[in-house]
């Protein structure tokens, strides 16, 4: 099954963390100077990260994901 994902590009992120705060179940986190997405398997896929981002760094995209969907253990093929 394929879910909706933010990536983040690494030549437009500046590390504000404004992503991280934005996101409600706290799978996106700051590591080496730029966002990461730490845990696919509970990112809820509403976007509310993407407004925020100023630097225009964070863009959607379908990955296959291989795990349980109801226990919310997805991770990235
Ligand atoms: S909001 Fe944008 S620039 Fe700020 S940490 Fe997140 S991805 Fe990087
Ligand atoms: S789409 Fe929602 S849950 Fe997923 S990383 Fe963005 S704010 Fe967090």
């Amino acid at each position: 099954m394929e879910k909706w994902l933010p990536v983040i590009d690494a030549g437009k992120c500046t590390c504000c963390n404004l992503c991280v705060e934005a996101c409600g179940p706290g799978c996106l986190r700051v590591e080496n100077g730029i966002a990461v997405l730490f845990d696919p398997g509970i990112c809820g896929s509403e976007e509310h990260c993407i407004p925020v981002c100023k630097d225009d760094a964070i863009k959607m995209a379908w990955f296959l994901m291989r795990g349980n969907q109801r226990i919310g253990k997805w991770r990235v093929s």
